[in-house]
């Protein structure tokens, strides 16, 4: 079973991760299955076999990278990454098509996606370019 939406605290950088070559940050492990699901010609990609992790760093235009250092940046998605959008229809969920705007103007819509992702209605692991639950990247409500 998928563990992706259980709403713990984020956990530190493991030191085994491996870093963006481009601004030197850990980022999560991804399956290729994420990956294939969001590049724009997946079947030109080819996997190495490697780990493959998400930058979610809103100024480094990569998205994807490999212990080999490969690189997968925002232009060969065809998918927008919204943690790297600061535009107001930047998607922040991908299950239920939220986009930050809508999160900004209705906070009842993150109640909505909680009980979603309870009832494991959610597919955040494949729909989410960052592979992980997108419930922390909604705006906060004060
Ligand atoms: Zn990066």
């Amino acid at each position: 079973m998928s563990d992706c939406c259980t709403m713990t605290e984020e956990k530190p950088p493991n030191p085994n991760k491996h870093c963006c070559p481009d601004n030197g940050r850990a980022g999560a492990e991804v399956s290729v299955k994420t990956i294939a699901h969001h590049l724009k010609h997946p079947w030109t990609w080819r996997d190495a076999g490697v780990r493959y992790f998400f930058c979610g760093d809103p100024e480094c235009n990569v998205v994807y990278f490999g212990d080999d250092d490969s690189v997968i940046t925002r232009q060969q998605l065809r998918t927008r990454v919204g943690v790297k959008e600061a535009v107001p229809d930047a998607p922040v969920c991908y299950c239920f098509g939220v986009s930050h705007a809508d999160a900004v103007q209705d906070a009842s819509i993150r109640e909505y996606v909680i009980e979603q992702t309870r009832q494991q209605q959610c597919s955040c692991d494949v729909s989410n370019p960052s592979g992980r639950c997108c419930l922390k990247d909604f705006p906060r409500h004060s």
